[in-house]
């Protein structure tokens, strides 16, 4: 029942109570973290879980872990191995706030926020740059599929995870067609493994939704 059991990474481990008073895992960081911590289990997954479980370590946690666990040199221009996509700015800068406070323990992974606003050009830049983590909102981050062509030459690099989280809420706000042009962009892109080779060769989709119906 710890986080140690879990196969967290070990830069990750210390930081976890020393920078974020966490010592034990949630219930649902148990059940999801080894899911996407095991290599031979590359199936998809829905997280049925309500916001304050903790649900955000428990895909961010495992995903960054599982970078870290490779042993392969690994910094910004690596390519996005994860886009975790929410309904809103305000989700978005929390999820990207817990990353960049995990990243603290690494510094060469790079997390990126992409949310509607004024902020396209400095976010061209920061992608310019190379990001690991790219975190936003579904409108914003389809824009720069559509324009940035940084996006996609990183993704085919490196992208693994593409995590929808409060999925139900993004259905509420209509976000359906938008995210639909998102995957048709993202499933055509050809997935290249000499970065991660010992990761699937395929892209798994995580869902995290607080409610069980609806066409999520
Ligand atoms: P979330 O459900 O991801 O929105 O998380 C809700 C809150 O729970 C956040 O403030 C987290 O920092 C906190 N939290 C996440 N995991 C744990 C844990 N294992 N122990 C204590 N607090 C946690």
């Amino acid at each position: 029942d710890t986080f140690e059991d879990l196969n967290i990474h070990d830069p990750l481990l210390s930081h976890l109570p020393n920078k974020m008073s966490i010592t034990k895992p949630t219930s649902i960081q148990k059940l999801v973290i080894p899911h996407l911590t095991s290599l031979s289990n590359d199936n998809d997954l829905f997280i049925h879980a309500q916001t304050g479980s903790g649900k955000t370590l428990a895909y961010l946690l495992p995903v960054i872990s599982t970078i870290l666990n490779m042993n392969t040199r690994v910094d910004r221009k690596s390519g996005t191995f994860a886009l975790i996509i929410a309904p809103t700015r305000e989700l978005a800068s929390q999820i990207y706030d817990v990353a960049c406070t995990l990243t603290n323990c690494c510094h060469f992974l790079v997390p990126c926020l992409l949310i509607g606003g004024e902020r396209k050009k400095s976010e061209k830049a920061r992608l310019r740059k190379g990001c690991n983590l790219i975190i936003g909102t579904p409108g914003r981050v389809l824009d720069h599929l559509q324009h940035t062509q940084v996006v996609t030459e990183q993704f085919s690099t490196s992208l693994r995870y593409v995590i929808l989280d409060e999925g139900d809420k993004l259905m509420e706000l209509g976000f359906e067609e938008t995210l639909r042009q998102i995957f048709e962009i993202i499933h055509n892109i050809p997935i290249e493994t000499k970065v991660f080779p010992k990761l699937p060769a395929r892209i798994i989709h995580v869902l995290c939704s607080a409610t069980l119906q609806g066409n999520v």
